[in-house]
C-alpha cells in the first residue's frame, strides 16, 4: 500500500506534494495529461494577490507572496539550481462602482485586521496616482504599490515545486483515475483541479471557461498593476510589449477550449476603452480560454477532509485563484494531514460540512 497518493500533478497537486515530502511523507502524484494541455495552472494570468474580502483568502494572498518571494533558496535543487517564478511585483489596482463600495469598505476593515498593507483613496483622486484611469462611474478604489502583488510565470513555478518534491523523494506518473476506491494508500489527496466531481461526484466543482485576449496598444504601460474593474467585470494586465484582458463572460458546459471571440467586441474592448482612453486604439493579437474549477455553490475553495472517508482529502474549487493560493493550501493540507489540525492559518471555513450543509461562504472578490 502506498503512503500517500495525490490525484492530479496541477498546482495544487504539486504544492501539496512538495509540502508533504518535506515531511517526510513517500508521495506518488497520478497525472493523466503531463503536458497539461487542458489544466487550469497554464492557462492562468499568473496573478497573485491580497486583496479579497475574507480574511483566509486575505491571508492566503500574503503567503504567496511570502513563498514565491523565497523560492530561489526553497525549491533549489541539484537540477534547477537558480528556480524562478519571473515575478513581476506591479501591484494590483480593484476599481469599485457605487454598488461595490459598500461592501469594500467592510472589506478593507479586514485588510487592516490584517495587515494587508493595501492603500485605499477616492476615485475622484486616482488620476493623481494612475493618470490613466479614467474614474467616472467610479467611488472607490484599493491598490498596493510597495511589490506586495503582481504576477509570476505559472509554468515556471509548478516546475520548479514539482523538481524540489521530486529531489525530496515524490514520484509523478502518468495514469487516469477513474475511481477513488482505485487507490488503495493511507492518505490520498484529490488534487483534480475542475474534474473533482468526476471523481467525487457530491463535491460541487465543475469546469468554468474563461477567456483571455492578447491585445496590443499603441501607448504602452508597463509599470501598470493587474487592473481589476467590478463595475464591467473586466481585467488586465501588461505582457511584455502587450497587454492581456480577462472577459467577465464564464461559461458552463463546455467541452471545448475554443476562445469566446465575441467577447472581445461585445464586452471587453467597450470595457476596456471606457476606463483606459488610450485603449479605444487596441488590437486584438490572440487569445485562449482555460477552465476555472468553479464552486457552484459559493464560488470560494473547497478543502480538507472528506467526511465520508476514512483517508481522502481534496482542495478545489478556487474560482480564478488557485495559483496563488497553492502554497498556502499545501501547507494547511499537509498540516491537517499531519498534525490533525490547521497550525498556520485556519483554513477550517473551507471545510466541506458547509458544501453538505449547503451553507454559502461567498467570496465576492472573483476576477
Ligand atoms: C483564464 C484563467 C485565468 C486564471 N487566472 C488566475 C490568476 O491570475 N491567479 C490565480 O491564482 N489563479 C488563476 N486561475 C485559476 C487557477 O488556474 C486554478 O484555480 C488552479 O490552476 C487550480 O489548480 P489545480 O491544481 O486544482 O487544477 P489544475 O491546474 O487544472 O490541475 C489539475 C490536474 O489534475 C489532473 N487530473 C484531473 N482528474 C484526474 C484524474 N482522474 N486522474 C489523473 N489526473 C487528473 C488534470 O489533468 C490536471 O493536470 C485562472 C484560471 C484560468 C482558466
Amino acid at each position: 500500500m502506498d503512503d500517500v497518493v495525490v490525484v492530479g500533478g496541477g498546482i495544487i497537486g504539486v504544492a501539496t506534494a512538495y509540502f508533504l515530502s518535506k515531511e517526510g511523507r513517500k508521495v506518488r502524484v497520478i497525472e493523466r495529461d503531463p503536458a497539461y494541455k487542458k489544466a487550469s495552472f497554464p492557462l492562468s494570468l499568473g496573478g497573485f494577490r491580497r486583496q479579497f474580502f475574507q480574511k483566509e483568502n486575505i491571508n492566503l494572498g500574503k503567503f504567496a507572496l511570502e513563498f514565491i518571494s523565497n523560492i530561489s533558496n526553497t525549491l533549489k535543487t541539484k537540477k534547477n539550481p537558480n528556480p524562478t517564478a519571473s515575478m513581476v511585483p506591479n501591484g494590483y489596482l480593484l476599481l469599485f462602482g457605487p454598488e461595490h463600495a459598500k461592501e469594500q469598505y467592510e472589506a478593507l476593515k479586514n485588510h487592516k485586521a490584517c495587515d494587508a498593507g493595501t492603500k485605499n483613496i477616492p476615485a475622484n483622486k486616482l488620476k493623481e496616482i494612475f493618470n490613466w484611469v479614467n474614474p467616472e462611474g467610479l467611488e472607490t478604489a484599493t491598490y498596493t504599490d510597495n511589490k506586495i502583488e503582481g504576477w509570476i510565470d505559472p509554468h515556471m513555478f509548478h516546475n520548479a515545486l514539482k523538481n524540489k518534491a521530486i529531489e525530496l523523494g515524490a514520484k509523478f506518473e502518468k495514469g487516469d483515475v477513474k475511481k477513488i476506491s482505485d487507490i488503495k494508500a493511507k492518505t490520498i489527496v484529490s488534487a483534480a483541479g475542475c474534474w473533482t466531481k468526476e471523481l467525487l461526484g457530491d463535491i460541487p466543482v465543475v469546469p468554468q471557461k474563461h477567456t483571455v485576449f492578447r491585445v496590443k496598444c499603441p501607448k504602452h504601460y508597463p509599470e501598470m498593476p493587474l487592473t481589476g474593474d467590478l463595475p464591467s467585470g473586466v481585467y488586465w494586465r501588461p505582457e511584455g510589449k502587450e497587454y492581456l484582458a480577462g472577459s467577465p463572460n464564464s461559461k458552463f458546459d463546455c467541452p471545448d477550449l475554443e476562445p469566446e471571440w465575441d467577447d472581445f467586441e461585445n464586452l471587453v474592448w467597450p470595457a476596456l476603452a471606457n476606463r483606459v482612453p488610450e485603449f479605444e486604439q487596441l488590437k486584438l493579437t490572440g487569445g485562449w480560454a482555460g477552465y476555472y474549477d468553479c464552486n457552484t455553490l459559493d464560488n470560494n475553495a473547497i478543502v480538507g477532509k472528506h467526511p465520508k472517508y476514512e483517508n481522502v482529502f481534496l482542495a478545489t474549487g478556487f474560482t480564478g485563484r488557485g495559483l496563488m493560493q497553492s502554497p498556502g493550501i499545501g501547507r494547511g493540507l499537509t498540516e491537517l494531514i499531519i498534525t490533525g489540525k490547521y497550525q498556520t492559518i485556519d483554513l477550517s471555513c473551507f471545510g466541506i460540512d458547509r458544501i453538505f450543509a449547503k451553507k454559502k461562504r461567498t467570496e465576492p472578490y472573483v476576477l
